[in-house]
């Protein structure tokens, strides 16, 4: 049996791990590099020149044009956090090696840290990989399909009906003999008004678009995608279809992902971050040793966001 590229790739291991980043003063240089690859710049006015100096134990920088202070950590994701960076590090590298999601309750558990501060890095980390995938375009045969997620563990109803269903949709740009190469999963309800606002968010204009029967994903062809419209009939039929099963795969790992980890309650409320971290995972599944080094970039070029953003819900678009 052919070996799967995607499991059986190195990743980052945990004595590497510990051989780069064990210190705190290891970490900070890590960060350092992320934030600033050429040295320093003044978030205020762009200036270079600086003195530094160390306060608390963290790195800060006084412009020596405009006399702001920064701190290593301030106008990042990392901003207003008391824990020790490296404590910070081990979220990431568990978030970003680990075969399956981890819960903010397994993160309290592998890091010692109380719920709250695990329930806030983990949303950081979400946040931080929504915005970087909130960009993200998909081009040449793209399979595009709908369907609901949460509300089966939560003992009501089953199907289109509970209201704890979450409507997404899903696309996945793949080579002409349809392997998945890229994702792109919304909340959004399937109309054709919505589909055409994903289209023209996620859809390059020269797209093919591969879609079953539901007349919503029509509205694709606004931006000027071409549309295969294949009527399947209904059910396991559909999911059989060769021409969908890189959409319909992918829709199979996130139902596992999502429903051995969350709670159905929690994910129906924060689902836009959850699905922006299954997508931006399989994104850059390929690569798994440098997704860690990539999150860190992810992270301090991320604006700082507060505790109540992140709990308020998302407003949708
Ligand atoms: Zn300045």
């Amino acid at each position: 049996m052919a070996m799967n590229r995607v499991q059986f790739q190195p990743g980052l291991s945990m004595p590497e791990f510990y051989q780069r980043y064990a210190t705190e003063a290891q970490c900070q240089a890590a960060l350092q590099l992320a934030r600033w690859p050429g040295g320093f710049v003044c978030p205020k006015c762009g200036g270079a020149a600086r003195t530094r100096f160390v306060r608390c134990g963290l790195p800060y920088w006084q412009c020596r044009a405009c006399a702001h202070q920064c701190s290593l950590i301030s106008g990042t994701m990392f901003e207003s956090s008391k824990l020790p960076l490296s404590r910070w590090f081990l979220a990431l590298q568990l978030l970003s090696q680990s075969k399956n999601n981890v819960s903010a309750l397994e993160l309290k558990r592998q890091l010692g840290v109380c719920y709250r501060t695990a329930w806030l890095m983990k949303h950081k980390i979400m946040e931080a990989m929504r915005l970087r995938e909130e960009s993200r375009e998909l081009d040449g045969r793209v399979e595009i399909d709908d369907a609901y997620l949460g509300g089966e563990r939560s003992g009501g109803k089953v199907g289109r009906g509970s209201e704890n269903k979450i409507p997404i949709v899903v696309a996945v740009q793949t080579t002409p003999d349809g392997q998945p190469v890229i994702a792109c999963l919304r909340q959004q309800r399937h109309t054709a008004e919505e589909v055409a606002v994903f289209a023209a968010q996620h859809l390059a204009t020269s797209a093919t678009v591969v879609s079953d029967g539901l007349w919503c994903f029509q509205a694709t062809k606004l931006i000027g995608a071409e549309h295969q419209r294949i009527v399947t009939g209904s059910g396991k039929q559909a999911v059989k279809l060769p021409q969908f099963k890189a959409v319909n795969t992918l829709l199979g790992n996130l139902k596992t992902a999502i429903g051995g980890t969350y709670h159905a309650f929690a994910f129906a409320k924060y689902s836009h971050r959850y699905l922006a971290e299954f997508q931006y995972r399989f994104n850059r599944r390929f690569d798994m040793r440098a997704i860690f080094t990539r999150l860190l970039h992810a992270l301090a070029a991320a604006p700082a966001c507060q505790e109540h953003r992140l709990r308020a819900a998302e407003v949708y678009r």
